[in-house]
C-alpha cells in the first residue's frame, strides 16, 4: 500500500514581506531556503523536497529531479509531493514528524541568530531569554501543513483530491494564538510586522549597522535581522539601488574616494557638494515580481492534451520550470567582474515565481529577459490546442519605488498588483507601478505582445536606451550621445498634453464609450506634430502603443482571457499609460555633462 503526502509552507509571502530593510527581505527568503538545505559533510542537499523526502523515507514525486541523472532541482518550491510506502497511519505520522522537525529548525536557526547578535539588540526590561512565549513566537513564525491520502492507482484522480485537500487545509488554517506580554513591558506590537509584541530595540541611530533605535522588534523580526548579519550583508539597500549611476557614470568619477557614502540617506552624506550631486540622480529603484499564470491548473492537467499521462506531463512541466528558475538565477547572479556586475539582487526564485530588487536602469531589460527565458523554457510544453492554453504564460509586475518609501507595505502590495494585472490585463501581461513620492501612484497594465512597442514609445520620450543595459556590458552614453538623443526625443510634456486632450473623445457614461477612434488618433497625431522637435520618426511608436488601449484592456487583438472583474476602460487605460510613460521618461533620463 502507498500514500501520497503533500507538504508545504504557508504565509511565506507575509513572512518575507515583514521587512523594513532590504536585508530583511533577503533574510526571510534565505531562511526559508535554508530550511530546505541540509549539509551532510561536503554534500549539500539542495532542495527542501529532497531533504524532507530523505527524512521520511519517501519517494519524492514533485518536484522531480532536474534531469535523468537525478540532480536536485534548482528552484526551491514552497510545497511538494512525495509517495510514502505504507498505510495512511504511517503517512500521517511521517507528515507530522516532518512538520515538527521543520518548525524546530525554524526555532533553532532564529534562536541561534539572535544569540549571536547580543549587544546590538537591547531587550526590554523584563523580557527573559528563556521565556517560553518567545519560543512559541518563533515556532509560529511560519505555517507548515500537510495532507495525506491513500493511492488508488489512478494518479490523476488522486493528485486532484490531494491538491483540493491541501488547498482546503490552507484556507481553513488555524492560527496559533500568539501569547502576548500584556501588562509587561513590550506589550506594544513590533514596528516591522505589526503582529507580534516587541521585545526590544536597536542601539544606533545612523550609519551602517544591524539594529537601529527605530527598530522596535518582536523576537521573530529581530532574529530575522540578526540572521541577515550572518553572511548575507551584500544586500544593496534602497539608496544603493537608486544611485547605481553614481557608481558607473563617469560624471561621478570625481567622487571615487567617497563611494562608501553613496548608499547613505542624503542627510547623512557629509560633503555638501557630494550631497548636491547625489541629489541629481533619480531616487527611484525597482522591485520585480513574477509568476506563471494558472500553474495550479497546468499541474493538475486541466490544460494538458487529453491523451497525456498526468505524471509525465507534470515531470515535463516541473523540469521546464526548473530550467526557467536556473536561467533567472543566471540572469541575476552571473557576471564575475565586479566593475560590470549588474547590481541586481535576487530575493528568491521558486520555480515559476520570483522576487528581485533592481536599479531602475536594469528593470526593463531584466523584465524582458525573464519573459524571454520563460517563453524559451515553456516552448516544450504543449497544452490543448485551444486559445490561451497552448503553453503556460507568465505575468510580471514592476514597482518603481522611492528610496525612502517604506519597504514593508510596498512588498506586501506586490502580489496584489500582480494579481490585479492578471485579472484586469487578462494574464500573459506585465504591469508597472510608478509610486510617485509626491503625488498619486500611476499603475499601468499591458500585454507582452505590446512590450516592444511600449519600450519604443518610452525611448521616444527620453535619452535612456534599454539596449545600453541589456548586453553583457553596460554602455554609458557619453555627453555627445546624450545630446544627440536629446535632440530626437519628443517633449517630455507630450504625455500630459495628450492626456488633457483625450477625455472629450469618450462618452460620459459608465462604459466610457469611445466616440470616434479616428478622431482621437488624429488629435493625438496633431499634438505630437505640434510638440515634436524633429522626432517625428519616433512619433508613430507612441500612437501604435496607445491605439489598442483606446477601447480599454485587455488590448484589442491580444486574444487574452476576458477579465474576471471590472475591466479597465479606455480612458483609464490611456491615462495610466501616459502617467507611467511620463514618469519613466523623466526618471530614466540621463543628465549631467562630462
Ligand atoms: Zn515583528
Amino acid at each position: 500500500m502507498s500514500c501520497l503526502v503533500k507538504f508545504g509552507f504557508g504565509g511565506v509571502q507575509d513572512f518575507i514581506a515583514q521587512a523594513r530593510m532590504t536585508r530583511d527581505l533577503a533574510a526571510g527568503s534565505r531562511l526559508i531556503q535554508s530550511l530546505s538545505v541540509q549539509a551532510a559533510g561536503s554534500e549539500i542537499i539542495k532542495s527542501l523536497a529532497q531533504a524532507a523526502a530523505n527524512r521520511v523515507q519517501g519517494e519524492l514525486i514533485l518536484p522531480p529531479p532536474a534531469d535523468e541523472k537525478g540532480t536536485p532541482p534548482e528552484a526551491f518550491p514552497h510545497q511538494f509531493v512525495f509517495r510514502f510506502e505504507g498505510n495512511l497511519e504511517g503517512a500521517c505520522k511521517a507528515g507530522n514528524d516532518l512538520r515538527k522537525s521543520v518548525l524546530q529548525d525554524v526555532e533553532g536557526k532564529l534562536c541561534a541568530a539572535l544569540k549571536n547578535a547580543d549587544g546590538q539588540f537591547q531587550k526590554e526590561e523584563g523580557v527573559k531569554e528563556d521565556d517560553p512565549r518567545l519560543k512559541q513566537h518563533l515556532r509560529s513564525a511560519l505555517e507548515v501543513y500537510w495532507v495525506a491520502i491513500e493511492e488508488t492507482g489512478d494518479y490523476e484522480k488522486d493528485y486532484k483530491l490531494l491538491t483540493r485537500l491541501f488547498d482546503d487545509r490552507r484556507h481553513t488554517r488555524t492560527f496559533e494564538q500568539i501569547q502576548s506580554f500584556s501588562g509587561e513591558p513590550g506589550n506594544e506590537t513590533c514596528s516591522q510586522c505589526g503582529v507580534r509584541p516587541r521585545i526590544g530595540h536597536g542601539t544606533i541611530t545612523s550609519g551602517k549597522g544591524l539594529f537601529y533605535t527605530k527598530d522596535k522588534l518582536c523576537v521573530v523580526c529581530a532574529a530575522k535581522r540578526a540572521w541577515s548579519g550572518s553572511g548575507i550583508d551584500t544586500v544593496p539597500n534602497t539608496y544603493k539601488l537608486s544611485r547605481w549611476r553614481a557608481y558607473m557614470d563617469p560624471v561621478y568619477k570625481k567622487w571615487n574616494d567617497s563611494k562608501d557614502q553613496f548608499d547613505l540617506p542624503l542627510e547623512e552624506v557629509g560633503n555638501p557638494d557630494l550631497r548636491k550631486d547625489l541629489a541629481k540622480l533619480s531616487p527611484y529603484w525597482a522591485l520585480i515580481v513574477f509568476d506563471g499564470d494558472q500553474m495550479g491548473k497546468w499541474f493538475s492537467g486541466e490544460f494538458a492534451p487529453n491523451s497525456a499521462d498526468l505524471w509525465s506531463f507534470q515531470v515535463k512541466l516541473a523540469q521546464a520550470m526548473n530550467s526557467f528558475a536556473s536561467k533567472v538565477k543566471e540572469l541575476c547572479d552571473s557576471n564575475e567582474d565586479e566593475q560590470e556586475k549588474q547590481p541586481v539582487f535576487r530575493v528568491y526564485t521558486g520555480g515559476d515565481d520570483g522576487l528581485i530588487l533592481s536599479p531602475f536602469d536594469f528593470a526593463l531589460p531584466l523584465a524582458e529577459k525573464i519573459h524571454s527565458a520563460w517563453v524559451d523554457c515553456m516552448a516544450k510544453i504543449h497544452g490543448r490546442k485551444k486559445e490561451n492554453t497552448i503553453a503556460p504564460t507568465l505575468s510580471l509586475h514592476i514597482s518603481l519605488l522611492h528610496a525612502k518609501e517604506p519597504l514593508q507595505p510596498a512588498v506586501a502590495d506586490l502580489h496584489h498588483y500582480l494579481d490585479q494585472a492578471k485579472e484586469k490585463g487578462g494574464r500573459d501581461c506585465y504591469s508597472i507601478l510608478a509610486n510617485v513620492r509626491a503625488g498619486s501612484p500611476a499603475w499601468m497594465v499591458s500585454g507582452w505582445k505590446q512590450w516592444p512597442i511600449f519600450v519604443e514609445a518610452l525611448e521616444s520620450l527620453t535619452n535612456y536606451r534599454m539596449s545600453d543595459f541589456s548586453g553583457s556590458f553596460v554602455r554609458i552614453p557619453n555627453s555627445d550621445e546624450r545630446t544627440r538623443r536629446n535632440k530626437v526625443a519628443l517633449s517630455a510634456r507630450l504625455p500630459h498634453a495628450m492626456m488633457e486632450a483625450m477625455e472629450r473623445f469618450y462618452q460620459d457614461d459608465d462604459a466610457k464609450t469611445l466616440v470616434s477612434k479616428t478622431a482621437l488618433l488624429a488629435e493625438m497625431h496633431r499634438i505630437i506634430g505640434r510638440r515634436s522637435r524633429g522626432g517625428e520618426e519616433h512619433s508613430s511608436a507612441i500612437l501604435q502603443f496607445l491605439e489598442p488601449r483606446m477601447d480599454g484592456l485587455p488590448e484589442e487583438g491580444s486574444a487574452k482571457d476576458k477579465p474576471s472583474c471590472s475591466p479597465i476602460r479606455g480612458p483609464e487605460a490611456l491615462r495610466s499609460a501616459f502617467e507611467v510613460l511620463a514618469f519613466m521618461a523623466r526618471e530614466l533620463r540621463w543628465g549631467g555633462e562630462e
